[in-house]
């Protein structure tokens, strides 16, 4: 039986930047996953700036494009362009961010294994117990399910049933098939509460549809093609693959006290735009937060997880409310948001790095430019990435 002080399942956003913290705090961490790295996983990789203030260290080496240009269409038809001060979001391939993510955690002292998959989890009053599919066991003080929407840490526990989760669909098309480069792109409504996106990237467009309803809307290798048609006039698209995002956060209350999810197994996406690595590190750290600080404090790491977590659920459960109305009056909504001052308000705050739950504390102040009072920038930006 192999012992660590934690044991965190999944090496995704919020497995890494967990481990990370607490390998820097001492602790002994190993991440568990079913996969070897580098491994795929369905994600257009955008990183808002809020994304990136949140991690400890700078990931220019992966950036491939960044982008201070922002157009929102209405379906396949009218669009606007929105500027920002800052750059607005740094675009990275997935599977690039999470092998250099865990190479800089394994730098900080965390270990890793590939594990065949989880058979059990057996809680006692100061120890978890984790037996795989082929029998290796686990033991830890804490046990971190960071294993992303599908969490069998989540399941095998029953600490949370998220009663429903977003769903998005990607593809690749190198830069050579195409015409003409398109822009950083948000068409709302071109699939049924949600949206497709086109994310340039250097040599190739991710291309996507993303819906907060997959239960309402359909949404699949045949709607992408259309979408691409569409924008692009072509529909030849490499590497279509589709995967859930976990939602529903706000609506987690951890109750063990020895095992805390997080990212995606918590359902920790907002459900506006599904944005989900933000939180996923954010809720990540506060775990590693919650069990660092019972070095210190009589606080169980129960009670500080609970309370580190509230701003995450907070602007999960901001960013639903929003998404509801947004998408049910999207006729309404949609000029409203792509025109001043709704737009530029909420684009300079999310390029300040604000969240947004913070650009609503600044719209209601009727705070047009965010950037003004809060400024991130290009050399700001650049030095977060060097
Ligand atoms: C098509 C698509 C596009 C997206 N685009 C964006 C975007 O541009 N920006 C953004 O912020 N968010 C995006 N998201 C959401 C984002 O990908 C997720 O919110 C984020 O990956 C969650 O991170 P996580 O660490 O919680 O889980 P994950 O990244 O899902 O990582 C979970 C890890 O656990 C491992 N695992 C799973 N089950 C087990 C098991 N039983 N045993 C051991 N290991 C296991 C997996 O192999 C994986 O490595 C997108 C999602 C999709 C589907």
């Amino acid at each position: 039986m192999s012992s660590y002080d934690v044991v965190i399942v999944g090496g995704g956003p919020s497995g890494a930047a967990a481990a990370y913290d607490l390998a820097n705090a001492g602790f002994s961490v190993v991440i568990l996953d079913k996969k070897n790295f580098p491994r795929f996983k369905p994600c257009a990789g955008g990183l808002t700036t809020k994304a990136l203030h949140r991690l400890r260290y700078s990931i220019a080496p992966i950036i491939r494009n960044t982008t201070q240009t922002m157009v929102v269409g209405y379906g396949t038809g009218r669009q606007n362009t929105l500027t920002t001060q800052a750059p607005i979001c740094a675009l990275t391939v997935r599977t690039e961010l999470d092998q250099f993510c865990l190479e800089k955690t394994l730098q900080q002292g965390a270990t890793f294994e590939k594990i065949s998959g989880i058979k059990s989890i057996h809680q006692s009053t100061d120890r978890v117990t984790l037996i795989t599919k082929n029998d290796q066991s686990f033991e830890c003080k804490y046990l971190l399910g960071a294993d992303g929407a599908h969490s069998q840490v989540r399941k095998l526990t029953q600490e949370f049933s998220p009663d429903r989760t977003a769903v998005a669909l990607e593809g690749i098309i190198p830069f050579e098939r195409l015409n003409k480069i398109p822009e950083f792109t948000f068409d709302f409504g071109v699939v049924k509460k949600g949206y497709g996106w086109l994310f340039p990237k250097h040599d190739h467009l991710n291309i996507g549809l993303y819906t907060r309803r997959p239960d309402e809307a359909s949404l699949g290798k045949s709607e992408l093609k259309l979408y691409a048609q569409a924008r692009l006039g072509i529909d030849n698209i490499d590497h279509v693959c589709g995967f859930p995002i976990g939602t529903g956060g706000e609506f987690y209350r951890p109750k063990a006290e020895r095992v805390f999810l997080v990212g995606d197994a918590a359902g920790m996406s907002e459900a506006l735009l599904g944005e989900g690595i933000h939180n996923a590190i954010k809720s990540g750290q506060a775990a590693a937060s919650a069990i660092i600080s019972t070095k210190t404090s009589n606080r169980s790491a129960l009670e500080s997880f609970k309370n580190d977590c509230k701003p995450v659920m907070e602007d999960a459960h901001n960013c639903r409310k929003i998404a509801r109305v947004f998408y049910k009056t999207l006729p309404l909504a949609f000029p409203a948001l792509s025109r001043y001052p709704i737009g530029p308000m909420a684009m300079n705050g999310f390029a300040a790095g604000l969240t947004l739950t913070e650009c609503k504390r600044h719209m209601t102040r009727f705070n047009i430019s965010p950037t003004v009072t809060e400024p991130l920038s290009l050399t700001e930006y650049k030095q977060i990435s060097a």
